[in-house]
């Protein structure tokens, strides 16, 4: 069978029929097998430390944010009541949702790029769920202790010991995860409000979603962990087709591993015919999805780099060279290249497809961000009255204009009008509207009658803050009578 990765891999029945006995006692197939829970073991290396640099960068981040101020507000909301959302100095209305489409294809590009060149560096090292499961078993290996302590913990009876270490455990969990809840509820709600309003019981939604939101973290990270990558998460499942021989993957070196056996440290092994491998088994206990990589790639693979950990110590206390499982790519074992031969082929045509497409893309979005008007104008003509004579002789249309506000301070605004002869403002062309805030505005146009051909008319409207040099042109039409 080949694997989704293109590998030859074992065939590996994902849920094996079982027979369950029935009252009568004939038995009845269940398709159903309940997952076995994984006991992984900790190691030290390498990767293992750079998993916990990677926890604690994006956890300072996702906890620290929200309770950084900008002037006199959050630095980062995203206001959904107000239909508003702040990134540091950007103040982004809903007519500037093309931004945020722009980010998410730019993050999806980078992603494909990311996963073309390292594999799945980023679910081994940065995703969510690989980073809050290392929380949660951080926490379970220092109340109930490492893998053999946690098996004989679950085995063993409801005695005193295991109730208050499961107690504390899911105590620390829940607390954690609401923490969680609160924290990521802190970006669509001003933290701050927010607390005092939980602390108050007050805000029947705010506490539904803090739950909601905890109780996922809780759910994911505390109970589902590894079935999320293997089941739920569709970038496992399309990864394959980002894939090539020569993108960075943990593999195992059959070639030098195999046949694989116990043997003690002096013997020669060589002799006896054996490989490096001295079936240990740790690769496979250190693996937080618990798959023994020796297999070949499989797509459950996270690629954390836990069992180079593992393999390294063991090759180091064999006095055996580090590597037999490794970052490599299927070129780079396949034909023996060294660390730098891979590293020459990473700009290959699609890598440099990706970059170049991103590149791009991030330069618009750049350019676009920073030559960005301030301000924003709807303008709506008043179906009401189209069009009428008033006093004076003038022929006059009334509009609706919206006028928003994108900078943060109050803003003095300057309505003109042209595209017609005598067309002028005749309601009250300055109006004040304060920092991200938005009005709507009645504004009447004039003409002398009879100074155009009746019909429609393309007239523009002309937008100026008087304080800065802001401004901001918006077409309409004049309508004249027969
Ligand atoms: S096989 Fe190795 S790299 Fe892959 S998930 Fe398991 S420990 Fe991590
Ligand atoms: S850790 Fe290394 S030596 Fe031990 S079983 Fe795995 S591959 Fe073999």
């Amino acid at each position: 069978m080949t694997s989704p990765i293109g590998k030859p891999r074992k065939v590996i029945p994902i849920a094996p029929v079982t027979s369950a006995p029935t009252l009568k006692g004939e038995a009845v197939s269940s398709l159903y097998e309940a997952q076995k829970k994984i006991y992984p073991r900790s190691i030290s290396g390498v990767f293992a430390r750079w998993r916990w640099v990677m926890v604690i960068l994006t956890q300072l981040v996702f906890y620290g944010l929200p309770w950084l101020e900008w002037g006199q507000r959050q630095m980062v909301l995203f206001d959904l009541g107000a239909r508003r959302f702040y990134i540091f100095g950007l103040v982004l209305y809903p007519q500037d949702f093309i931004y945020l489409t722009a980010l998410l294809i730019i993050s999806a590009l980078s992603l494909f790029l990311f996963t073309a060149v390292a594999g799945r560096l980023w679910c081994g090292f940065a995703c969510p769920q690989t980073v809050y499961t290392e929380i949660f078993m951080w926490i379970e290996h220092k109340i109930e202790g490492d893998r053999s302590a946690r098996l004989r913990l679950d085995s063993s009876s409801w005695k005193f010991e295991k109730i208050w270490k499961k107690t504390v455990k899911q105590s620390l969990w829940v607390i954690f995860s609401v923490w969680t809840g609160f924290t990521f509820v802190g970006y669509f709600i001003p933290i701050r409000e927010l607390g005092v309003e939980l602390l108050a019981l007050q805000g029947g939604w705010q506490i539904f979603w803090v739950l909601f939101y905890g109780f996922a973290t809780y759910g994911n990270a505390g109970f589902l962990r590894e079935q999320v990558c293997k089941y739920m998460c569709p970038y496992a499942r399309f990864q394959s087709a980002m894939f090539d021989k020569d993108t960075l993957i943990v593999t195992y070196d059959e070639v030098r591993g195999e046949p694989r056996g116990p043997r003690i440290k002096t013997v020669d092994y060589k002799a006896k015919g054996l490989g490096d491998c001295i079936d240990c088994t740790l690769c496979v206990q250190v693996c937080p999805v618990g798959i023994d990589i020796r297999d070949g790639l499989q797509y459950e693979c996270i690629g954390c780099g836990l069992c180079v950990d593992a393999c390294n110590n063991v090759m180091d206390k064999m006095n055996y060279p580090r590597g037999l499982i490794r970052f490599s790519t299927q070129n780079g074992v396949a034909k023996g290249w060294n660390q730098s031969q891979i590293f020459r082929r990473v700009m290959r045509p699609r890598v440099l497809i990706y970059s170049s497409v991103l590149v791009a893309l991030c330069a618009a979005m750049l350019i676009s961000l920073l030559s960005r008007t301030p301000l924003k104008v709807d303008v709506v003509r008043d179906r009401a009255a189209l069009s009428r004579i008033v006093a004076g002789g003038k022929l006059e249309n009334i509009y609706r204009l919206q006028i928003m506000n994108a900078t943060e301070v109050l803003q003095r605004y300057r309505i003109k009008a042209r595209g017609l002869d005598g067309l002028e403002v005749v309601s009250d062309p300055e109006i004040k509207i304060d920092g991200a805030q938005s009005r709507w505005v009645a504004v009447r146009l004039q003409i002398p009658y009879g100074s155009a051909k009746p019909g429609s008319h393309a007239v523009e409207f002309d937008i100026e803050a008087i304080d800065s040099d802001t401004r901001l042109v918006e077409k309409s039409v004049f309508l004249v009578p027969r």
